[in-house]
């Protein structure tokens, strides 16, 4: 078993509980609005967004929608996060440190910020925290795990 769900339609943002700041940074790269560390227990039983734990209690406690993830398989929790929240691939990216929505910029000026050349035809910018990213091989390999993600199927029950 993957996950156990409730509370229905899934909204557009989601909360992860302290210990899945792995998975908000992931959840960040495929453009989803993913706060982390911002919220206490309490806070996060009543958040506006869809609820990510893997905390049983929180879980229990919960009232709106929510999913409880009962793997150790981390490809897995992408796998049911895009799932449930019907992302398909990455368009729009996140990000990972900051949440912020990226802005795609001439890679002549992210060389400039990132104080080397780079080599790669797309490059982004965050206007929260002044990262630069670009494609590298480092963004291949989140290509390709997320590639495996979204075919690895998900075993993720109704809760009562
Ligand atoms: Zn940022």
């Amino acid at each position: 078993m993957t996950c156990l769900r409730k509370g229905g339609a899934a909204p557009s943002c989601v909360a992860v509980d302290a210990m899945l700041g792995w998975l908000a940074r992931w959840l960040r790269i495929l453009g989803v609005d993913a706060r982390y560390g911002e919220q206490s227990d309490e806070e996060l039983a009543e958040t506006p967004c869809l609820l990510v734990t893997r905390d049983r209690e929180l879980f229990k406690r919960r009232r709106g929608p929510a999913v409880l993830l009962l793997t150790d398989d981390h490809v897995a929790w992408i796998s049911a996060l895009m799932r449930a929240l019907g992302v398909e691939s990455f368009k729009k990216t996140r990000c990972p440190k900051c949440n912020a929505e990226l802005e795609e910029i001439p890679c002549a000026e992210a060389e400039k910020r990132a104080g080397h050349p780079i080599r790669s035809d797309r490059c982004w910018a965050c206007p929260n925290c002044g990262s630069v990213y670009w494609e590298g091989s480092h963004w291949r390999g989140i290509r390709e795990v997320v590639e495996k993600a979204a075919k690895t199927p998900v075993d993720c029950a109704e809760a009562d």
